[in-house]
């Protein structure tokens, strides 16, 4: 048995693997949307997940996963929906970064389907998901998303947002129905001012409002601008009380070369070198020649993750041009037909 703390995932949650027969229809979304339920009874039991590698346990308050890796399940009985999924709630944003590599034509997700969506997840055993865009907080739904997946799934509700949107009011309507928000710091100061062409003071003010609503992670692109400011980002990290501090390798995009070697050698050597408190992550994409572990080695691919993008389009990542509708079969159904297409993970 291995038991780990994951500061992506804080939530807490009940359900296990339950069979779902009833499509959802919009009629059912919207009313679930817009009633008032008490929070679920169940919401203080750890999550379960059966997987190839055991059975993997997880809290969504205190972000504690344990696996049960002597535990040998038959694969009918693993779970079928992947272990995280993202969603792209919109594609708005108001900020211009050149390595962005979110689409530009205009697109966002209604609010019932989300609802559906999450419900189904939840049931087939997702233990998180995270919304992205775009800017998530320009989607006016987040606040009902967050609350309805809080009280009616077992799911550790996520986002990662550039914070120049969040106020006191923002604040208030997310406290208690976020377990863990994602702020984009690129670079610090002047660096970061050029690059997301916002004032770092407001950035810092923004970031002290976002902290009072749960715990954070500070995710940071690295490039040949940016790499230099590492030692001051997790500085910053640490005055905010940051759990985490992300890394995400620049990947090539229509605006971005993506990191030159010298840039991914000096990460490299600072990674090596590092001794700050906050724990370090990578995005899968940018791991290459960096030391790395794989606490679930068998659970890779689409039993892993997917991607839900802007348009409804169900894929295998953020940076994947290709994809399969979800429709009124649902998720469940458009994961069988994207693991057919690309071959199952
Ligand atoms: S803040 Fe994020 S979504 Fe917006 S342009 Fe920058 S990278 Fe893209």
């Amino acid at each position: 048995m291995r038991a780990a703390r994951s500061p992506s995932a804080r939530s807490v949650v009940a359900a296990g693997e339950k069979a779902r027969s009833t499509p959802c229809t919009a009629d059912l979304r919207l009313r679930r949307v817009g009633t008032p339920f008490p929070r679920a009874a169940t919401s203080n039991l750890m999550k379960m997940r059966a997987g190839p590698d055991g059975v993997h346990l997880f809290d969504r308050l205190t972000g504690w996963n344990i696996l049960i890796d002597e535990a040998r399940v038959p694969s009918a009985m693993w779970s079928s929906a992947p272990r995280q999924v993202s969603i792209a709630l919109t594609n708005a944003c108001d900020l211009r970064c050149s390595y962005c590599y979110a689409p530009k034509h205009p697109a966002a997700l209604d609010t019932g389907r989300v609802v559906c969506w999450l419900q189904e997840l939840d049931e087939h055993g997702c233990h998180g998901v995270g919304f992205g865009g775009g800017e998530p907080t320009l989607h006016r739904g987040l606040p009902e998303l967050c609350r309805w997946a809080s009280e009616h799934t077992g799911l550790a509700l996520t986002f990662t947002t550039h914070a120049h949107h969040f106020t006191s009011r923002l604040a208030a309507d997310l406290r208690g129905n976020v377990h863990f928000i994602r702020v984009s710091m690129d670079g610090v100061g002047a660096t970061y001012e050029s690059l997301r062409g916002r004032r770092f003071a407001d950035f810092i003010l923004r970031l002290s409002i976002v902290r009072e609503v749960a715990p954070i992670g500070i995710n940071f692109v690295v490039n040949a601008r940016t790499v230099r400011d590492l030692d001051a980002a997790v500085e910053i990290a640490r005055e905010v009380r940051a759990s985490e501090f992300l890394l995400l390798p620049e990947q090539a995009t229509a605006g971005a070369p993506g990191m030159d070697a010298s840039t991914r050698e000096l990460l490299a050597a600072w990674v090596e070198t590092y001794r700050g408190g906050i724990p370090l992550s990578v995005s899968e994409r940018g791991a290459t020649g960096l030391p790395t572990c794989a606490p679930l080695p068998l659970e890779t691919g689409l039993r892993a993750y997917a991607h839900i993008d802007a348009s409804g389009l169900l894929k295998r990542s953020s940076f994947d041009g290709a994809g399969v509708p979800i429709g009124p079969e649902g998720f469940v159904s458009a994961l069988r037909a994207l693991e057919e297409i690309g071959g199952t993970s």
